[in-house]
């Protein structure tokens, strides 16, 4: 099969590789259908998170067809169109066993501890994979995984009726986080990001408000429509110190804020302001499956604007140039790649 392969920082190559085998019981083999490009790839490819050793397939945001299956796998007949929960769970650990399965002390993530979706077909267990509604696309399903950290994030949060909200970064995340803050009742979100263009589509998904860093204080705009105190919750999706410091800087005193931003590993923040203001830092991460669940009625549903959110797409063969190109068009926001 074809695959692309991490081979090493800031480069990527299409090889040929044997089909995986499956090796397990509840193992399924997929035939990829649609895979999303996601933040933690881009980066993962400069070197900067060094949470992806190259060599390695990436990717983990897929939908595919079942074509082959373990014997111990039930209800999921060849054929079956599925989308990829891409983090696996060991199921006997002290936190999988109180149900926090997303902190599983054992968890492997496809597409960095196990090869990835950037391939024609993929491995992975039958209780990680979840049939897609018939009306939902293997494209727009291809967003159910980011969608689900996401719903995660704002499940997190202990919003209050009419609460209001902050998200720093315009990206797939920020701009999924916004799209499920719509169906709280929140009542004014603001998002912040230094590319216009990711602030254009953030008003378009439903932002009240729009700051761009790089020439607006956030704290000053947020002081205009919050009576100087503050939003109640921040939400961070980036992963920066300057990011995180801005989360913390836009909140009410005693305010929560939730951090999903995965990207520099030590950062600079003011722990002044998080004691002082007794402010809950709250870290996110992943999903749990009934986030997995809640997104993929999301999507069937019409909730969520696919169509604003996917403004790109690709071909397998376009691998090796395409991490490059991505990273230096903020106006994209999700790519996917599809696959015949
Ligand atoms: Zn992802
Ligand atoms: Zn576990």
């Amino acid at each position: 099969m074809q695959a692309l392969m991490f081979t090493e920082i800031k480069k990527q190559q299409l090889v040929d590789i044997p089909i995986p085998i499956i090796d397990r019981p509840d193992g399924v083999l997929l035939k990829v259908k649609s895979v999303g490009v996601c933040g933690s790839d881009l980066h993962g490819y400069t070197g900067q998170t060094g949470r992806r050793i190259p060599p390695l397939i990436m990717g983990h945001e897929a939908t595919g067809e079942v074509v082959a299956a373990g014997d111990a796998v039930k209800g999921l007949p060849l054929g079956s169109r599925v989308a990829v929960q891409p983090v696996e769970f060991c199921g006997v650990c002290p936190q999988c066993l109180a149900g926090r399965r997303n902190v599983c002390e054992n968890r492997r993530l496809m597409g960095m501890n196990a090869p990835g979706a950037y391939a024609e077909y993929v491995a992975w267990p039958a209780d990680n994979l979840f049939p897609l509604p018939e009306n939902l696309s293997y494209e727009n399903g291809a967003l159910t995984e980011p969608l689900a950290v996401a719903v995660h994030a704002v499940s997190l949060a202990p919003i209050r009726p009419y609460d209001t909200a902050l998200i720093v970064g315009a990206g797939p995340i920020g701009l999924l986080t916004l799209a499920v803050l719509k169906l709280t009742g929140v009542s004014l979100i603001a998002v912040s990001d230094a590319s216009d263009a990711r602030l254009e589509l953030a008003r378009a998904v439903g932002a009240e408000v729009t700051i761009n860093p790089t020439r607006q204080n956030p704290r000053q705009v947020v002081n205009e429509f919050t009576n100087g105190s503050g939003v109640d919750l921040a939400f961070e999706a980036v992963g920066l110190s300057a990011t995180a410091q801005q989360s913390l800087e836009v909140t009410r005193n005693k305010g929560t804020v939730i951090w999903i931003g995965n990207n520099q590993r030590m950062i600079e923040i003011d722990m002044q302001a998080v004691v002082t203001r007794e402010l809950a830092v709250i870290g996110s991460y992943g999903m749990t499956g009934e986030d997995f669940q809640r997104s993929l009625r999301m999507l069937a549903d019409g909730c969520i604007p696919t169509e604003q959110l996917i403004n790109r797409r690709a071909t397998l063969s376009e691998g090796p140039a395409l991490f490059d190109q991505l990273l230096t068009s903020p106006e994209t926001i999700k790519c996917v790649i599809n696959f015949a």
